[in-house]
């Protein structure tokens, strides 16, 4: 299902006069209702009974379509290879690449945080009364249940797939999607045809409902950036900046630095048209700050607007969703290093790897929903000698850092599939969308 260019771009643009507007109004009422009872009190209506149900619509919208569009295309594309060792070396290639630039992006934050030392310049008295203010959200956040370990992988193949599709359980779909598709090679063609041509239509179906949830964008950015900037505790940013402005650094860093040579260098793709071509993904990614929710729009661009193989695209992004988190990662290895700093404690070169290790683990377990990481976090904290409930330090400005994490994670998604579509000689991409 083709857009007009034209269309699209007015789309884009409609999408980002959402994202400024939500932005300045949402900061312009926080101000302005600050000691105001009456004020608060009119937010809150508005928040509950508009903007937010307007915020959530869009954002189910977005996700509803994931489960059927990532089964349809990547059972299909399997079935179209048709060859189980072209898939073992595309998988490697995708993990490899996964793994790499993961542990590029921690190496990139612990080497800032270790340079700006953010955590030596919080004083005793910030850290204390930050620590009041968070500890609820803190204890919240980290009773919820995590886990990561054996069971993680051995949780990929599930007992029953209906369950593991209802829960939106990625990898267990993936896992099913990659069954059926070399089931769909080696059963007879009467059989398998029939299958096949429903998986076409499921694929294009789902295509269609996303374009028709992007026309609600602009609508629904508005509402999720106003909502957030609207909640935000600005005065946070005083007390917490040095650490935000590191983060900030890192994530720009991989995500103007790191990215452009990765997409030159192995996507050989323009990085300029590359970062083009994809902005409505990274809008998407930084107002749902989730990247569950912008793998249907991932998907939709890299088929659509980069040209990547469908068969490639169903493959890669939707494990990228899951398992590649670029500004997770780095995220992680800041916050843990910034949080040791404020506490006094010195981590040696040993410990540090290990950080790094952890991090880089915790992207790959970390849930593609806003705050998905922060429960993990309280894991890799324990590990290093800190009290996991340190993260209610953090935690005040966690949205903002989130908004530009899953950005991150998600664009990193986009360059691997780019890798992969490339260095797959036969599936070529198209001269205009390859043209460096
Ligand atoms: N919100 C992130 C994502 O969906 C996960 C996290 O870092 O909390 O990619």
């Amino acid at each position: 299902m083709a857009t007009a260019p034209a269309t699209r771009s007015n789309l884009h643009r409609n999408i980002l006069i959402g994202l400024v507007a939500g932005a300045v109004l949402g900061v312009a009422v926080n101000q302005m209702v600050e000691g105001s009872s009456q004020g608060q009190q009119w937010l809150g209506w508005a928040l509950r009974n508009v903007i937010d149900p307007v915020g959530e619509i869009f954002r189910r919208l977005l996700v509803l379509v994931v489960v059927p569009l990532v089964f349809a295309s990547l059972s299909l594309g399997v079935a179209r290879l048709g060859d189980l060792r072209q898939l073992g070396r595309i998988g490697l290639k995708t993990f490899g690449y996964f793994l790499v630039t993961t542990t590029f992006a921690v190496v990139i934050g612990l080497t800032l945080v270790g340079l700006i030392a953010p955590g030596r310049q919080l004083s005793p008295e910030t850290r204390e009364g930050l620590e009041r203010q968070f500890r609820g959200v803190a204890s919240d956040r980290l009773s919820k249940p995590t886990e990561f370990g054996v069971s993680t992988f051995v949780n990929i193949v599930p007992d029953n797939p209906l369950r593991a599709a209802v829960d939106m359980q990625m990898l267990p779909v993936i896992f099913v999607a990659l069954l059926v598709g070399v089931g769909l090679t080696r059963i007879d063609r009467p059989k398998s045809a029939p299958v096949q041509q429903v998986l076409e239509g499921v694929a294009d179906l789902t295509l269609f409902i996303i374009h028709l949830a992007m026309m609600l964008a602009p609508i629904g950015v508005f509402a999720l950036i106003f909502s957030t900037s609207v909640r935000f505790g600005f005065d946070l940013l005083q007390s917490l900046g040095l650490y935000v402005v590191t983060v900030l650094l890192g994530l720009s860093l991989q995500m103007f630095g790191v990215f452009p040579l990765l997409v030159t260098f192995l996507g050989h793709t323009n990085p300029w048209r590359f970062f083009r071509r994809i902005r409505t993904v990274i809008l998407t990614a930084f107002s749902t700050s989730s990247s569950s929710a912008t793998l249907s729009t991932s998907m939709a661009v890299a088929q659509e607007e980069l040209k990547i193989p469908p068969p490639l695209a169903g493959f890669v992004l939707p494990l990228g969703a899951t398992m590649n988190m670029n500004g997770t990662a780095l995220f992680e290895g800041v916050t843990v290093l910034f949080l040791c700093q404020v506490f006094g404690r010195d981590l040696g070169f040993n410990e540090q790897v290990i950080v790094v290790l952890m991090s880089v683990l915790i992207a790959i377990g970390a849930a593609g929903v806003p705050g998905g990481s922060i429960p993990l976090l309280g894991m890799v904290l324990a590990t290093v000698g800190v009290e996991p409930g340190a993260i209610a330090i953090i935690l005040g400005v966690d949205r903002l850092l989130d908004m530009c994490r899953t950005t991150v994670n998600v664009t990193g998604d986009l360059t691997a599939a780019v890798y992969v579509a490339r260095s797959e000689a036969n599936r070529p991409l198209p001269a205009d969308v390859a043209a460096a």
